[in-house]
């Protein structure tokens, strides 16, 4: 992004907008130049204990941290950090650190190619994480989660070792980019507090950094008015600036923000902020993202990929996986069940996950575009662009839907876990485990839950898609609205029927 391809937001450094970085502790450990080590050494650690646990400790799945705590507590914390907060796991993400270390220590990297810049990578990278994540059973298997982890600390050190922007976190880590999306809805964004300021600021250090060892846009040593500026060292003391070519007074969205809150630190003015906003206006703002194909697919089709997750754990995904098996004859060729399984799940989440995202919103835009008249005027793209958003709160209430259930049914499980970890390191103290342990153990409750996020996202789907349609179509915007509305219907009844299906209690002792 550049300092002027997008409009910039009216100043907002108004006494009542609330700004979390305010907060006595938040305020220091945002200015501190080493605030990020309060919370990624104390993650890093535990990334470290997973790892362990999931090669050396128990392969029940229900016994291990390797398991229960990413697929139970992880997912399920992380729903409850955007909705309360926003991206608060990519502010402690313990795979930043080596990152860090590689962005230190490597020569000056090139920029990440650029047909690569864009979300189709993150799309894949989600798809296949999904997949794996059914296929090979990842929640059951502590040391292919241990190498799922590990994998992940080697590919985000080679690519910030390689290139000079953050392009992993901004290009390729799936679960960065479920972060991103769903923290469009948070109450919660960095956000320079006087855009007034900006115009005089010369360093722009918000996005060029204080000083950085492999500056995007090298402007370091260039102080305020001219003059070394007093606040900053612009040496290698200094901060760097946004690692995902974020510039904070243009922002008008938290996507791609990893909120590492390095532009608070490099900014001279004390300009930026965490600025409170009615959660999810974001997606009524046309200017918010761009209007690309790849930005609108991955709205799209991580709500879709909520439901084909889902569908992965309900009883009817293995009469699906033998029929597809059967009418295929993959029986008949003596493979083995874990290669027909591949295809067959294959199969069922290249289309549930891709193809109908992508074929069944490229007929609403038609369609839309068809009953206002407006062919001419809007092209597909941006017709399909302004109603992606959207499918950011239907989506997100089919994975807090998904992964709440696993959350609350077993958040209690870590203590035996930890406890049984220990007793197998012979560090006594802390008591046998007590494995009846769980969470809430009423099914109706953790249903009625479910049911208040899918609804409740749905709702305010349809009330963004409606006030895209009129905005858009104007007189004709019921028309325009109507696609919209059939297909995101057809998507809550779809989720209504998964979420009333029995679910494998994955992670728990109930398994
Ligand atoms: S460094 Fe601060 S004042 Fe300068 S452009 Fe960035 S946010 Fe604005
Ligand atoms: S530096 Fe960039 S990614 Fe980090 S908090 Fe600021 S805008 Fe977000």
């Amino acid at each position: 992004m550049t300092a002027s391809s997008r409009p910039q937001p009216a100043p907002i450094d108004h006494p009542n907008v609330f700004d979390a970085l305010r907060l006595p502790v938040l305020r220091r450990i945002a200015r501190w130049r080493w605030g990020r080590l309060v919370f990624q050494p104390p993650l890093l650690a535990v990334a470290v204990l997973l790892m362990y646990d999931g090669f050396t400790g128990p392969q029940n799945a229900a016994q291990n941290l390797a398991t229960v705590v990413p697929w139970v507590h992880y997912r399920g914390l992380v729903i409850v950090a955007l909705l309360l907060v926003g991206n608060l796991f990519c502010m402690g993400c313990p795979f930043m650190l080596p990152r860090t270390l590689a962005k230190r220590f490597s020569l000056p990297g090139r920029r990440f190619p650029q047909f690569l810049r864009g979300k189709w990578l993150a799309i894949a990278g989600l798809f296949t994480l999904f997949f794996l994540y059914e296929w090979l059973d990842f929640w059951a298997s502590p040391w292919l989660t241990a190498w799922v982890i590990a994998f992940y600390f080697v590919a985000s050190f080679a690519l910030e070792a390689f290139f000079s922007e953050s392009a992993f976190c901004k290009y390729v880590c799936p679960l960065g980019t479920f972060n991103f999306v769903y923290s469009t809805v948070s109450p919660l964004q960095i956000r320079a507090k006087d855009t007034d300021i900006c115009r005089t600021c010369v360093g722009k250090e918000c996005i060029n950094g204080s000083y950085s060892p492999q500056p995007l846009i090298l402007i370091d040593h260039i102080g305020v008015n001219g003059e070394p500026d007093k606040t900053h060292s612009h040496d290698a003391k200094g901060t760097p600036g946004c690692g995902t070519l974020l510039f904070a007074p243009q922002m008008q969205s938290s996507m791609d923000c990893t909120l590492c809150l390095d532009c608070v630190r490099a900014c001279p003015h004390d300009n930026v902020g965490l600025l409170a906003r009615a959660p999810g206006s974001e997606l009524l703002n046309p200017d918010a993202l761009p209007r690309r194909y790849d930005m609108a697919f991955l709205l799209i089709a991580l709500a879709f990929m909520g439901l084909v997750n889902a569908f992965g754990m309900v009883p009817p995904v293995y009469d699906l996986l033998q029929q597809i098996a059967d009418s295929l004859g993959l029986t008949a060729l003596g493979w083995s069940n874990t290669a027909i399984e591949a295809v067959a799940l294959g199969l069922v989440f290249v289309v549930g996950g891709l193809l109908l995202p992508i074929a069944l919103s490229l007929l609403a835009a038609s369609a839309g575009r068809a009953l206002t008249r407006t062919r001419k005027r809007d092209s597909l793209r941006v017709a399909l662009a302004s109603f992606a958003p959207a499918f950011v709160p239907i989506g997100f209430g089919f994975w807090a839907a998904h992964y709440g259930f696993h959350f609350l049914i077993g958040f209690l499980t870590i203590i035996p876990v930890f406890q049984n970890f220990l007793l197998d390191h012979r560090i006594a103290g802390f008591g046998q485990p007590n494995w009846a342990l769980g969470g809430i153990s009423d099914l109706s409750v953790i249903g009625l839950i479910q049911t208040v996020f899918v609804l409740g996202g749905f709702l305010w789907s349809m009330m963004i898609a409606q006030r895209t349609a009129l905005r858009l179509y104007r007189r004709q915007g019921m028309l325009g609205f109507l696609p919209w509305a059939l297909l995101l219907t057809a998507m809550m009844l779809a989720s209504l029927w998964l979420f009333a299906q029995p679910m494998e209690m994955r992670g728990t002792v109930f398994d």
